[in-house]
Formats: structure tokens, sequence, C-alpha cells
């Protein structure tokens, strides 16, 4: 049978390996990391403390290593607190490890009871994982794959039952107590599962990270860094998700192009900050105009689009009038001084079986009218453009 020191010195490798991986990670900066790295650094000073039970002082090898136990197991829910974005509760969980010292001290020192000191501890270890599953449960960010958040707290709940287990089973021992109590052959089985309590929990948790580290990449890569909008690629992928959905659905949907007048102007007079501060001031304010499930996206210096699923031509005419008047009507403050501008729109109804490319050859087409109508304005491109047009507006776009 598994002799219960190799269980614990097996945990403590994989912690100690854990610490590794985990500093690793230190300087993405994400919030939650630091803690997952104290709580494995907690758990690596106790457990050579447990192994040297009966050759260290208790006080050491049952008060302190249970505490530092205890400890890493609230310090890892800090982390995944932390990680979630939301309050870690130290106070709370800090006032909660007073009565365990009192009662692990009550336990050795008043009445020496290890089956009522396990029982103690067990407990309170459960009751840290079903806060651990619990809050990873409730607040994983929408949208982001599951996977490792089930984990996280599927795991957390098998560990809280087994924990649960093993402070019964050391209930039902009857005797006086003694070491010998944990080589029992139930009690190894019960310990090998709670020293993987926290490698596992350690390694879902980097699980975690790597879901977020991926989730911030392909975010990077999906918006312009400048406006806060859309990037061209992420638009486009949303953009062709949207026109999906609205062929199995029969629903209209309309794209409007815009492009900034004059932005060379505003360049040279306000200079490139100033005209950053407009790119940005037209997105918020296009931003306030946008109902849920618009989308907005920068295609590239002061070129926009903004695709309107579920709407029909004359609703989208009218939202891009209203963001023409918005647009005409505010002053945006830069840096340089104040700017009025104006823009130029295009827009055009998908009609079915449309691809985008082709959708937005139109719109461009529309938005080409515009510029050559005098500017502030916005057309329309209802009909398929002619041949010509269509050249003229891929010219623009290649441009
Ligand atoms: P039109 O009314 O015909 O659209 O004229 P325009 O001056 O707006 O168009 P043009 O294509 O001649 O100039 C666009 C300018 O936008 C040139 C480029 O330097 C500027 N631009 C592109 N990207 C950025 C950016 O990120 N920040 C700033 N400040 N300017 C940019
Ligand atoms: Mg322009
Ligand atoms: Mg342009």
């Amino acid at each position: 049978m598994l002799d219960p020191a190799v269980a614990i010195a097996t945990s403590a490798l994989m912690c100690i390996v854990l610490l590794v991986l985990l500093g690793s990670l230190v300087r993405s900066g994400i919030p939650g990391v630091r803690e997952w790295l104290a709580a494995n650094t907690a758990m690596v000073a106790a457990l050579p403390l447990i192994l040297m039970r009966g050759r260290i002082t208790d006080i050491l090898s049952v008060i302190v290593a249970n505490m530092l136990m205890a400890l890493a197991a609230v310090t890892y829910y800090a982390g995944c607190a932390r990680f979630l974005g939301r309050p870690a509760r130290w106070s709370a969980w800090m006032a909660s490890l007073v009565p365990l010292c009192g009662a692990l001290v009550y336990w050795r020192y008043a009445v020496d009871s290890i089956p009522v000191r396990v029982l103690v501890t067990t407990l309170f270890t459960a009751a840290v994982c079903i806060a651990v599953a619990l809050l990873v449960l409730r607040y994983r960010p929408p949208g982001r794959s599951a996977y490792p958040y089930r984990v996280t707290a599927w795991m957390a709940l098998l560990f809280a039952a087994c924990q649960c287990a093993r402070g019964i089973y050391f209930m039902t021992l009857s005797g006086v107590s003694t070491p010998l109590m944990f080589a029992l052959p139930g009690s190894v089985l019960m310990l090998v599962a709670g020293a993987a309590v926290m490698p596992t929990l350690s390694m879902s948790a980097m699980m975690m990270v790597h879901d977020k580290l991926l989730a911030d990449a392909r975010e990077a890569a999906n918006r312009d860094f400048l406006t806060g909008a859309l990037s061209r690629k992420g638009f486009e992928a949303v953009a062709r998700t949207q026109l999906a959905d609205a062929q199995r659905q029969g629903l209209p949907v309309s794209l409007l192009i815009v492009d900034l007048d004059h932005f060379k102007s505003i360049n040279d007079t306000l200079g490139h900050a100033g005209g950053d501060t407009v790119l940005r001031e037209f997105v918020r304010a296009t931003q306030m105009q946008l109902r849920r499930g618009d989308v907005l996206g920068r295609m590239g210096g002061e070129e926009f689009a903004v695709l309107l699923p579920a709407t029909a031509l004359d609703d989208a005419r009218r939202f891009a009038e209203r963001l023409r008047a918005a647009v005409n009507a505010h002053s945006v403050t830069t840096a340089a001084g104040p700017c009025r501008y104006s823009m130029s729109g295009g827009l055009a109804a998908w009609q079915a079986d449309e691809a985008l490319d082709q959708l937005s050859m139109r719109a461009d087409a529309a938005l080409y009218e515009a510029k050559r109508a005098g500017r502030n304005k916005v057309c329309v491109r209802e009909t398929a453009p002619s041949e010509a047009a269509l050249q003229r507006a891929q010219g623009r776009s290649l441009a």
C-alpha cells in the first residue's frame, strides 16, 4: 500500500512544478496569478511540516501546517475571485481562519483527537472548494469557452466531496488517537485525493489563464486599438455571421459605409493627434446611435462600416441621416482646438445570397456618389450598380 509520506512528497513536488509554471505567467499581469502562486507556496511550506510529524513539535507539524494549508485554500479562492473581477473577501476568510486555529489548538492540546482535527480541517477545505466552484460557475466570462471554468468547478466539487468523505471516515475510527490512523488504507486513499487538490486546481487555474490570454489575443486582433471599434478583420467575421443568420431567418440587413470628409485637411490643421481625437469621437458618436446587434468596424484610415441587422433600407436611411446630423451638430474638442467635421455615407441593402464583398462594393459605390455629390451626404444603392460604378468602387476600396 502507498505510504502516506509518498503521497505528501509527490504533492509537494507537483506544487513546486506548478510554482514554476505559474511563475512564468506572472509577467502577463493577469489578476489572480500572484494569489495562485502564493497558494502553492503556502502548500510547499506546509507539506514538509506534515512529513516531519513526530520529529518536530506539533505546533509546527499540526497547527502551523494545517493553518498554512487552510491559508493556501483561501488564497486560491482569492486568486479565482481576482481573476474573475470579483471581491476576494479576504477579511471574511481571515476571520474564518481564527476559529479554525482555535479548534486545532483545542483538539490537540485540550483534547487530543486526530479524527476531530481531520474533520475540522477537511470541512474547512470542502467549504472553500464549494465556494470556488460556485464562484467560477457563476462568474465565468460570457461568450468564452466554458470548458476550463467547468473543469475547475467540477474538480473543486469533487475535492469537496473527497474532503467531506475523509472527515467522516476519520470520525468513524474508534479508539485512541494515534498517527497510525493516517496509515490505514482508507485514510491513505483519501489522503492521496486530498494531496492532489492544490496541484489539480492550479492546473485548471492555468487553463483559465490560457483561455483569457487566447481571448485577449483574439480581441486585440479583432479590435481597432485607436477607436475601440472592431478592426476590419473583426468586422468582416461578425458581419459574415450576421449575413448567414439573416439568410436563415429571411431578415433584411443594411450596410452603411462612412468616410469622414476632408480628413487630410483636419490632420493638416490639428495635427495627427487632433485627427486621432476626431476618429475616436466619431466612433463614440456612432456607438451612441447603435442598437443592440448593430456592428461597427473601422475599415481603415477614416473609413468605417456599420452593419444593421434586421433593418430594411428605409430604417437604415433614417439611421444614417441621424448619424450624419449628430456628426454635423457636434464640435470635437481636440488639444489643438475645436473641430467641426462631416461625413459621407453609402448605404446598400443586402440581397439574399449576396456575399459580404458584393454588398460592401455596392455600399462603396453609393459612398462614391455621396463624395461626388459634394460630401456631407448619404447616398443609397438600391439596385445592383453598373459594371463601371462597381469598378470605380473597387478602385476606391483598393486605393
Ligand atoms: P475625402 O473627403 O475625399 O474623403 O478626403 P480625405 O482627405 O478625407 O481623404 P484622403 O484619403 O485624401 O485622406 C485621408 C487621410 O486620413 C490621410 C491619412 O493620413 C489620414 N489617416 C489615415 N489613418 C489615420 C489615423 O489613424 N489617424 C489620423 N490622424 N489620420 C489618419
Ligand atoms: Mg475621407
Ligand atoms: Mg477615405
